[in-house]
């Protein structure tokens, strides 16, 4: 399965002023994490970034999929649907509450209760699909409001239900890495997990940070971002992750919850919101989002900035972004404004 990495550039770290930043590298989540820090000393700037080697590591073996952790022990007791429910682990439960919620918002788009068809198409290691089970899900697809909870247990009203966050836990996992660098007093940075991004303040007094939007057709910078302030930056693409199946056809990991087979129109996604753990929901649910339905699909989650790119090439963009990005290379024909 291929994995394209950066997704997003980082540009102009080595450009030589005043403010020194601070960098760390690291491989978590199946993918390169890259977090730069300033405004800080070197020795505050490395004890940061052990804590955070450390919470990703955590959070990665509570959260993964299909290897073993907190998720696939809850999937597997959850499959077995006790009369009694299962307990929730206290490590999902955030996880749990704001896939429901993005589920609703999305109009059922975003559903994480789609874990045992992702493994049946064959993204969860396999790389091949099992045509008869996923025919048997797609009989009775798992949705989120199949998954009930009281008094902190669980219960599945749908045999085939497993969750996978693939999409919104490396929301969270960054999410918590903000957190964890302001407690440790840092203020400015950027926390780039694979090219979903989370920036905080300036890379110095008189420099914004820079971001860059790769071209989702043969990589590189496609425009680049000067920051205006905080903001979480989140990618999704059919060009990240993907197989070519025995008939020969691509098929990549983003999965159409109204017809049980991976999504083909979309190329790529990516917003500009708030807050990361809804930009990683919303990006991915707007990989599903026909044209004509984007401007109420930013609306209904609060993205707010958009760069959405077809895989004939049309592309459309948020009237924020187009007055702001700065374009290096071009995909097709001239992006066409979302709304007003
Ligand atoms: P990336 O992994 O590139 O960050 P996304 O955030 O879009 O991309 O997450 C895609 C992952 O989410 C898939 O690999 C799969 O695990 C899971 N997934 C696939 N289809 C859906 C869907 N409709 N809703 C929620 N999660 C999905
Ligand atoms: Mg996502």
């Amino acid at each position: 399965m291929r994995n394209a990495l950066l997704i997003l550039l980082l540009l102009g770290l080595a450009a030589c002023t005043g403010e020194p930043v601070h960098q760390r590298q690291f491989l978590q989540f199946g993918t390169l994490i890259d977090i730069s820090v300033s405004g800080v000393d070197a020795r505050r700037a490395e004890a940061a970034f052990d804590a955070v080697e450390q919470l990703l590591a955590k959070r990665n073996r509570q959260w993964h999929a299909w290897e073993d952790g907190d998720l696939k022990r809850f999937n597997d007791a959850l499959a077995a649907q006790p009369t009694e429910g299962v307990p929730v682990p206290p490590s999902l439960r955030r996880l749990i509450d704001d896939s429901k919620r993005y589920y609703r918002v999305s109009d059922g788009l975003f559903n994480p209760a789609l874990g045992k068809l992702i493994a049946a198409w064959g993204f969860q290691g396999r790389e091949q699909p099992d045509r008869a089970l996923i025919e048997r899900i797609r009989q009775d697809l798992p949705t989120m409001d199949d998954l009930r909870i009281e008094d902190n247990r669980a219960w599945s009203d749908n045999p085939f239900l497993q969750l996978d966050f693939g999409a919104i836990a490396k929301g969270l996992a960054v999410a918590q890495t903000g957190d964890l660098l302001l407690q440790h007093g840092i203020r400015h940075f950027i926390v780039n997990a694979g090219g979903d991004l989370l920036v905080r303040g300036r890379k110095s007094d008189d420099e914004p940070w820079v971001i860059g939007i790769e071209n989702p057709f043969r990589g590189g910078a496609l425009a680049t971002l000067a920051m205006a302030g905080d903001g979480a930056v989140f990618t999704s693409g059919s060009y990240r992750r993907y197989y070519i199946d025995e008939q020969g056809r691509r098929r990549q990991h983003i999965i159409d919850p109204r017809t049980g087979e991976p999504a083909t129109s979309i190329r790529s996604v990516t917003v500009l919101l708030d807050d990361p753990v809804a930009a990683d929901a919303a990006a991915t649910a707007l990989m599903l989002t026909e044209p004509e339905r984007l401007p109420e699909m930013l609306q209904r989650l609060a993205v707010r900035e958009a760069l959405v790119i077809a895989e004939d090439r049309q592309a459309w963009i948020s009237p924020g972004w187009k007055d702001r990005l700065i374009w290096s290379d071009r995909i097709g024909p001239k992006p066409q404004p979302i709304g007003k």
